[in-house]
C-alpha cells in the first residue's frame, strides 16, 4: 500500500481508481448460483454504477449475459456496438419522436403505459419490433398503474399485434428482507401475469434474487451486487468488493492545539499531530458529507479523515502511522478492501449505490481482467 504502486505505469496520478473486472464476473457467477438455473441479466445504467459500462458489458458479454438493461436511449446507443451480439433494453420506455432510434440500434423499449404502447403500435405497423412491457406493482414510479392494466383486461385489443419480449415490474423494498411490500408486489405482479401472460417474466433486481425462488421468474436483472454492494444490508456481504480507490500523500505536516483543519475550522486538533493531504474532493464524488466522518488506511492503519472535504482535497491525521510508512507521495486507500463501499456510503449517510455512481472522472482508472 505505501510507495508508488507497482501496477501503474506511471506514478504521476494524485488518485488511483482500479476497477477489477475479475470481481464483477465473479459476482455474476455468485448470482447465477443463487438463481439455480434461471438466467440473468446486467444493469448496466449510470455508466455501469460508475465504473464504465463499456469494461463491464463487455466482460460480461464474453462470460455468457446476453441481456443488458440502460436507464437511457442514449446509454443503449453508446453501448449497441460494444455488445453487438446481445439484447439491450432501455428501462426509461419511449420518448416520442425516438421510436426509430430504438429500430436503428436494436434497442428494446420497456413501455410503461398505454400511451407508450399505443405509439410503439403506430410505429410498428404491421412489423412489429420487440418491446417489453413494465407493470407497477407498488413503487409508483413507472410502469403501467393498475387502471390502465383493467383496460387491458377489458380489451386485450390494447395489446394486440406487441412482440412482448419481457413483462417486467420493480420491486421498492427488497434491500428489506422482512418488509410486508416484497410479497404484497409478488402478488400483484402474478396477478398483472394473468393479465399479460406474454413474452418472459423479469422481476428480481439484486437484492429481489436474494428473497428466494419466488421471486426469480425468467430473468434476474440485477446491477448494485454486481459491484460489490452488499444486496441483504446486515448480514455477510456475499459479493466482492470491485472497486479500489487510492489518494496519494502531497503534503504532511504538524498540528497542534488550538489549531483547527480546513474550511470553517470543523476539526480542531487537541494533542501535536500530523496532517497528510491528499488531492481527492466532493468534485471527484467523495461526498462532503464524509467530513470529520470517514477514514482511509495506510497498511493496516486506520487513519482518520479530519475536517471538511473541499473540492480537490481531504486531510487525515496520520499521527498513529508509522513514519517509513507515510511520506508524500504514498497512498491512502480510502476505498477498498479495508474500507468497503458500503461502510463509505454508511459513514456519508447514504448509500453504496450513489458512491459509486459518484466516483469521480479525474481518477487515473486502472481496469484489472480487461482482456480475461
Ligand atoms: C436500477 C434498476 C435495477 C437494478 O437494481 P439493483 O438494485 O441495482 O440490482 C433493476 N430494475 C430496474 C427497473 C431498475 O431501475
Amino acid at each position: 500500500m505505501t510507495g508508488p504502486d507497482p501496477s501503474i505505469p506511471e506514478n504521476r496520478d494524485g488518485a488511483v481508481l482500479t476497477v477489477d473486472l475479475d470481481a464483477v464476473r465473479a459476482n455474476y457467477r455468485i448470482l447465477l448460483e443463487r438463481l439455480k438455473g434461471v438466467p440473468s441479466a446486467a444493469v448496466v445504467k449510470a455508466d455501469g454504477y460508475g465504473l464504465g459500462a463499456d469494461k463491464v458489458a463487455s466482460a460480461l458479454a464474453a462470460d455468457g449475459c446476453d441481456t443488458f438493461f440502460v436507464a437511457h436511449l442514449e446509454e443503449g446507443v453508446r453501448l449497441r456496438p460494444l455488445v453487438p451480439n446481445c439484447a439491450i433494453h432501455i428501462l426509461n420506455g419511449l420518448l416520442s419522436d425516438a421510436a426509430d432510434a430504438y429500430q436503428e440500434h436494436r434497442l428494446t423499449p420497456v413501455l410503461g403505459s398505454l400511451g407508450e404502447i399505443d405509439a410503439w403500435k403506430a410505429f410498428c405497423g404491421d412489423a412489429p419490433l420487440p418491446c417489453d412491457i413494465h407493470v407497477d406493482t407498488g413503487m409508483l414510479r413507472l410502469g403501467l398503474p393498475p387502471d390502465e392494466l383493467d383496460r387491458i383486461a377489458a380489451n386485450p385489443s390494447h395489446i394486440a399485434g406487441l412482440d412482448i419480449t419481457y413483462v417486467i415490474s420493480h420491486l421498492a423494498s427488497a434491500d428489506e428482507t422482512d418488509s410486508p411490500q416484497n410479497p404484497a408486489q409478488l402478488a400483484a405482479y402474478q396477478k398483472a401475469r394473468r393479465v399479460l401472460p406474454q413474452g418472459k417474466a423479469c422481476f428480481a433486481n439484486s437484492s429481489g434474487i436474494f428473497l428466494g425462488a419466488d421471486y426469480h421468474f425468467d430473468l434476474a436483472r440485477p446491477g448494485v451486487a454486481l459491484y460489490g454492494v452488499n444486496p441483504q444490508p446486515g448480514t455477510a456481504n456475499p459479493m466482492q468488493g470491485t472497486v479500489t480507490l487510492k489518494g496519494r500523500i502531497l503534503q504532511i505536516r504538524g498540528a497542534d492545539a488550538p489549531q483547527t483543519i480546513g474550511y470553517g475550522a470543523s476539526y480542531e486538533v487537541s494533542n501535536p499531530s500530523r496532517i497528510a493531504t491528499v488531492p481527492v474532493g466532493y468534485a471527484d464524488g467523495y461526498l462532503r458529507s464524509l467530513s470529520n466522518r470517514a477514514c482511509g488506511y495506510i497498511g493496516d492503519h486506520r487513519v482518520p479523515l479530519v475536517g471538511r472535504v473541499s473540492m480537490d482535497l481531504i486531510t487525515f491525521d496520520v499521527t498513529g502511522v508509522p513514519d517509513h510508512l507515510c511520506r508524500p507521495g504514498d497512498w491512502i486507500e480510502l476505498i477498498g478492501p479495508n474500507r468497503p463501499v458500503d461502510a463509505v456510503a454508511e459513514d456519508a449517510g447514504t448509500i453504496g449505490y450513489e458512491i459509486l455512481t459518484s466516483l469521480g472522472r479525474r481518477y487515473h482508472r486502472a481496469y484489472i481482467g480487461e482482456d480475461a
